[in-house]
């Protein structure tokens, strides 16, 4: 199969736009300034995709503080980005170069959920003077929304996983075992211009895909299984997220049934995604009709997540989500049916939430007969 997925020539992203969204929501919070210190919205507000940093984010600057390692990456990346921020290269102690930063800022929000007490402690202790707010998912209210550039790329990242997985799909019945069959989707990936996989590759054959999360093991895939292939790629720091559920060779009735009920489920809920609709309704759409059949106690997690810098991030598609979905959010539909001791299907697209609707970004057929 000749691969064509493109990977390069994505448009650009609103990367400069970000940084003046989130100080709109400055005094909502309470804040002067916010110091960014969760790596995934450091690259998001600025392009940086190096392993350490913080960004300082204040009334009208914004610093990213790092070290050495970065001194030419990080204003390179910024720039490239279109991002308006200094760039103060520190030693080990950082502190001083942060507290400059903060010019006059009297309240400096700090992202609760990725400082450590440590961390906190010793800020209190060296910016003596400013108070300490901590704040919850400022940045990830913003990351919500994806422009058509975000979009691009998570799309580039689900043609990847389309392609990688129609490849790979006669291993299946060469008695390949899991841990084969996923080291050559990761290869292939990253073959087609993948930077790497989204996640750790799931597949899980016969039994073991009864686990929602199995790891691969040394199992060889055998004739009359299910497989479950949970699988996606990363394309320019953005994630795809698909799974699909095939047999391996002629299905029996109870297996049809079991794989037509998820891929009704699965429908369902790709169905109900809008905007304006409450999250919890693809839910609710799956559940239906997996509860229908009499498996309701068999779908054990919630329907899906949000996808973009992070494989799991905001809106939540579960029963006691609070999200609204909108225009711009990408989240997955992924009900499944889990029997220990026969197996499980699990069927996942990753989709766009459109002003029609939405558009799945994931494309692989549904066959599930591998051949
Ligand atoms: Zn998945
Ligand atoms: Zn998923």
């Amino acid at each position: 199969m000749t691969a064509v997925v493109d990977v390069t020539g994505l448009p650009p992203m609103d990367v400069p736009g970000r940084l003046e969204r989130l100080r709109a929501g400055f005094p909502a919070a309470g804040l002067d300034a916010l110091l960014v210190s969760e790596l995934t919205n450091v690259r998001y507000l600025t392009g940086f995709t190096g392993s350490a940093g913080v960004l300082v984010v204040a009334g009208d600057t914004a610093t990213l503080v790092t070290d050495g390692r970065y001194a030419t990456q990080a204003p390179a990346q910024l720039a490239a980005a279109g991002v308006d921020a200094l760039v103060e290269i520190a030693p080990a102690d950082q502190h001083p170069a942060v507290a400059a930063a903060l010019g006059g800022a009297r309240r400096l929000g700090l992202e609760a959920g990725a400082v450590t007490w440590a961390q906190q402690r010793a800020y209190a202790e060296r910016f003596a003077g400013v108070e300490l707010v901590p704040t919850t998912e400022l940045v990830e209210l913003l990351r919500l929304r994806k422009d058509d550039g975000e979009i691009a790329r998570i799309a580039a990242a689900a043609g990847v996983t389309d392609v990688a997985v129609a490849e790979i799909l006669p291993m299946l019945l060469d008695g390949a075992t899991e841990l084969d069959v996923a080291a050559e989707l990761d290869h292939r990936m990253r073959r087609l211009g993948a930077s790497g996989s989204a996640f750790e590759t799931i597949v899980a054959a016969g039994p073991n895909g009864a686990l929602p999360h199995a790891r691969p093991s040394a199992r060889p895939v055998a004739a009359g299984d299910l497989v479950v292939i949970d699988v996606g790629a990363t394309v320019d720091g953005y994630r795809s997220d698909m799974t699909r559920t095939y047999v391996v060779g002629e299905p029996t009735a109870a297996q049809r049934r079991h794989l037509d009920v998820v891929t009704e489920a699965q429908a369902a809920g790709v169905a109900a995604v809008a905007p304006g609709v409450p999250a919890r309704d693809v839910d609710t759409a799956c559940r239906e009709v997996i509860d229908a059949a009499g498996w309701g106690a068999a779908f054990v997690h919630g329907t899906g997540h949000g996808v973009g810098l992070d494989i799991h991030e905001g809106p939540r598609v579960a029963a006691t989500s609070a999200a609204t979905l909108d225009i711009g959010h990408v989240v997955t539909v992924e009900p499944g049916v889990y029997l220990p001791g026969t197996g499980g299907v699990r069927v996942e697209d990753t989709v766009v939430v459109t002003a029609g609707g939405r558009r799945p970004l994931t494309l692989a057929s549904k066959d599930p007969i591998a051949r």
